[in-house]
């Protein structure tokens, strides 16, 4: 069973946005939608670590998407982060941090064109989801 996570295109367009701009530092954010697979809604956030090969999110930002999420009946349901100069898959870190259960995206800027790139993490197993992003009726939502 192959799994898969639809993110809207505006939303990889802000994602990329943010990534670009942080390089050669990692950016971070989390997205959320209707249910487990969708991302309709992206909150970028601060990299609290400001480092090229790690990043945390704050646990404050982390709740209050959360609580902003609930409003909405919608979910938080996938993290991601860049990585600068490295392959869109997960480090021995991130495996090691994933914790939580949505879907880990990780975007390359490695090469000359962008790389997204979505894992489930469990208890360090690492299992690969089809992202596919849509063009359409995605909702932005920036803080
Ligand atoms: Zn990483």
């Amino acid at each position: 069973m192959s799994e898969a996570y639809l993110l809207a295109e505006p939303l990889y367009r802000i994602m990329l946005e943010q990534c670009r701009e942080k390089a050669p530092v990692e950016a971070c954010g989390l997205l959320g939608g209707p249910g487990p697979d969708k991302g309709a809604r992206i909150f970028p956030l601060e990299n609290l670590d400001n480092c090229a090969e790690s990043y945390r999110m704050s646990p404050q930002d982390i709740l209050s998407t959360m609580r902003q999420l609930d409003e909405e009946n919608m979910e938080l349901n996938a993290i991601y982060h860049s990585h600068p100069a490295t392959q869109a898959y997960p480090s021995g870190v991130d495996t090691a941090k994933a914790y939580m259960d949505v879907v880990y995206l990780i975007l390359s800027l490695r090469d000359k064109e962008p790389v997204l790139r979505g894992f489930r993490i469990h208890e360090g197993e690492i299992r690969e989801v089809t992202v596919t992003i849509t063009t359409g009726d995605g909702e932005v939502n920036v803080n």
